[in-house]
């Protein structure tokens, strides 16, 4: 999974590049962790921003502070950074021996979206194939980026006109009806 943090929206539809919050990181660290994901690529084109999130992951590693919270230290040994979506994919790349399929996802229900099943399908289909997840910061992913996705998911809905959820709640979402246990009917761990 990368979280992008450039190119991305601001409120008036500019491209801009948003911050790295600590938070982020360590919930999508510890969501990716949950569902078996190889890896959190933190996506930022600012070189100080990158040095933040080596930071992140320097506190983490030392044995004192991975002693106090050693299941966190799980996760956050999953998160990398990377300039560009492009060089997220090279990371994957490198790691898997073939590039990733991009999967992007955004709020906005737009034509062409991938339905929950079918994506999830595909996934259990097809899992010696990498793919990166992309989820975006600010208010989306720019059109540019969901250019750079081989399919978009469709938005995760909710029951009521309202849908503003956070990277770390739609993230935690997508992952679990991608990957989770109970599958699309919520039928429960699956037995047997
Ligand atoms: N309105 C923005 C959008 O169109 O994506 C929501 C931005 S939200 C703060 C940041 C990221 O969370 C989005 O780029 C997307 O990856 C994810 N996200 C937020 N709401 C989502 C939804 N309803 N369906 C799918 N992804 C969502």
């Amino acid at each position: 999974m990368a979280l992008v943090h450039h190119p991305v929206l601001d409120r008036d539809g500019g491209i801009v590049a948003t911050s790295v919050t600590n938070l982020d990181v360590h919930d999508l660290a510890r969501s990716a962790r949950t569902y078996g994901l190889a890896g959190l690529v933190v996506v930022t084109p600012i070189e100080a921003q990158r040095r933040i999130v080596e930071r992140i992951i320097e506190y983490w590693n030392e044995p004192a502070h991975a002693r106090r919270i050693p299941r966190r230290r799980e996760a956050l040994e999953l998160v990398r950074h990377a300039a560009s979506i492009e060089e997220a994919c090279a990371l994957v790349g490198g790691v898997a021996g073939t590039a990733p399929l991009v999967v992007g996802t955004s709020a906005r229900p737009d034509a062409g979206r991938t339905g929950w099943p079918e994506a999830r399908r595909e996934i259990h289909a097809h899992p010696e194939t990498p793919r990166l997840l992309v989820v975006g910061t600010g208010w989306g992913l720019a059109d540019e980026a969901l250019a750079r996705c081989a399919s978009v998911l469709a938005p995760i809905e909710g029951s009521s006109g309202y849908n503003h959820l956070s990277v770390r709640a739609a993230a935690a979402v997508i992952l679990d009806r991608l990957l989770g246990s109970q599958g699309p009917e919520g039928a429960g761990p699956q037995v047997g």
